[in-house]
């Protein structure tokens, strides 16, 4: 929780204080700067109509962009890891209610991606417009479904290589195991009065505080790989490759938007809470997601709401609001779906029911991996695409979108959370 507010609010730590004039721009102007300039310096190198002595000038545009996904590619699986070990040690689930907590998770991001998928294969953003490819995107390596294969590709053969090969369910096994383990042995050692756990609680609580300080100074540099790869995209095609993108903004928002229908259908059907009273009291929460783009900074905001302006039990709200707030990221896997059907539509490529079948699980565990932080998802996105296949350079097309997409996903990432703790709070009131 601490981290994920240190996130949001860099300016509160002593080091930013004297930090250049920039950075007290918070991160969304600095993105809308860059996009203005991008505009401007890809007009100026010829918008469609690039002059060939320029070319080298423009292909260098997109280096900053190739090298912060990098970046999020290589922190991808220890933030997975330190993420989920974290939130095993530091949240307590009681049995019963843990499973059925389980059940929620699971059926509301399952939804959420078919909502994802079915919203992509109607709307099919990615025929809309044709988008530049990115340098180095290599011809895709297409994975078809083998329902034995995944189960055996489950079980990784060391500890260290899906680390190394940023395979996504097979470092979700480990951090899921470990953590169950850890959990188990603290619950006994506290039950004995013992203290020999908080030494690994610490250090694990300090690896993830620098994971994320590591990925912040990453997305510090987002605003210039957006004005580079916008001002290189305009120099060589004009706009028209922002025809697509535009249609991905608003395939994601309606899929977003039916997802929050489904959670309100829920609420009216299996609890007592009427589904305009949940909306209402829920607004500070929402808006607060919408404005922090991180789903553990509004946390407090989303447990209080549940308890004060809703009427939820405690036990309920907390549950959903702090163990849902680590694990249950529905609006991001929702989008992290889309994105990888929109690329593969963008590529002229068709995805088969397997393949789907593929990004449905991956993005499943990969929301799970995602840190309630502004642009995680973009993080383990890198491994929903590594999948099925995907070049991932294309996720730094996504990024120029992302700033305002996260904003969205994150609300729906928190009504999520609340429609769990409603749920659990069952059809009486207190
Ligand atoms: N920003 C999201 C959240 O905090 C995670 C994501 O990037 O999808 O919930």
């Amino acid at each position: 929780m601490k981290q994920a507010e240190s996130i949001n609010s860099p300016e509160k730590q002593p080091e930013d204080k004297q930090g250049l004039w920039w950075q007290k721009i918070p991160l969304t102007g600095q993105i809308l700067i860059a996009l203005i300039f991008a505009i401007i310096v890809g007009i100026a190198l010829g918008a469609g109509n690039p002059s060939p002595t320029n070319a080298a000038l423009i292909n260098n545009l997109a280096v900053p962009s190739e090298l912060i996904l990098r970046a999020l590619k290589a922190l991808a699986t220890p933030l997975i890891l330190v993420a989920v070990l974290h939130t095993f040690l530091t949240t307590n689930i009681p049995g019963t209610a843990g499973r059925k907590l389980a059940a929620l998770l699971l059926t509301n991001t399952t939804v959420a991606i078919l909502i994802g998928l079915l919203v992509a294969n109607i709307v099919r953003p990615g025929t809309w417009g044709r988008l530049i490819a990115p340098e180095g995107a290599q011809a895709v390596t297409q994975a078809n479904l083998d329902p034995w294969g995944l189960v055996k590709d489950a079980v990784p053969e060391s500890i260290l290589k899906p680390l190394v090969d940023n395979n996504v369910i097979q470092l979700i096994v480990i951090a899921l195991s470990l953590g169950i383990v850890l959990r188990a042995i603290k619950s006994e050692m506290i039950a004995q009065d013992k203290t020999d756990y908080k030494p690994i609680e610490q250090i694990i609580g300090i690896l993830f505080e620098c994971v994320i300080r590591v990925l912040n100074w990453v997305i510090c540099l987002v605003p210039l790989a957006v004005f580079g790869i916008v001002a290189k995209t305009i120099a060589k095609e004009g706009f028209a490759p922002f025809q697509s993108l535009f249609a991905f903004i608003l395939a994601v928002l309606l899929a977003l938007f039916l997802q929050a229908c489904y959670y309100l259908t829920r609420v009216k059907l299996q609890s007592w809470v009427k589904p305009i009273d949940f909306l209402k009291g829920g607004t500070d929460a929402f808006l607060t997601a919408f404005s922090t783009s991180s789903s553990g900074a509004t946390m407090p905001v989303t447990f209080e709401v549940l308890q004060q302006k809703i009427g939820l039990r405690e036990s309920s709200a907390a549950l959903g609001a702090l163990v849902g707030a680590n694990f249950n990221n529905d609006g991001t896997a929702l989008y992290e779906a889309m994105s990888a059907l929109f690329i593969s539509q963008v590529l002229g490529l068709h995805l088969n029911l397997g393949q789907q079948f593929i990004v449905v699980l991956t993005s499943i565990f990969a929301s799970v991996g995602a840190a309630n932080i502004p642009n995680a998802g973009l993080v383990t996105m890198t491994l929903v695409f590594t999948s099925v296949g995907l070049p991932t350079q294309y996720i730094a097309v996504l990024v120029t979108v992302d700033w305002f997409l996260d904003r969205c996903r994150t609300a729906i990432n928190v009504m999520g959370d609340m429609t769990v703790s409603t749920l659990l709070d069952g059809k009486k009131p207190q």
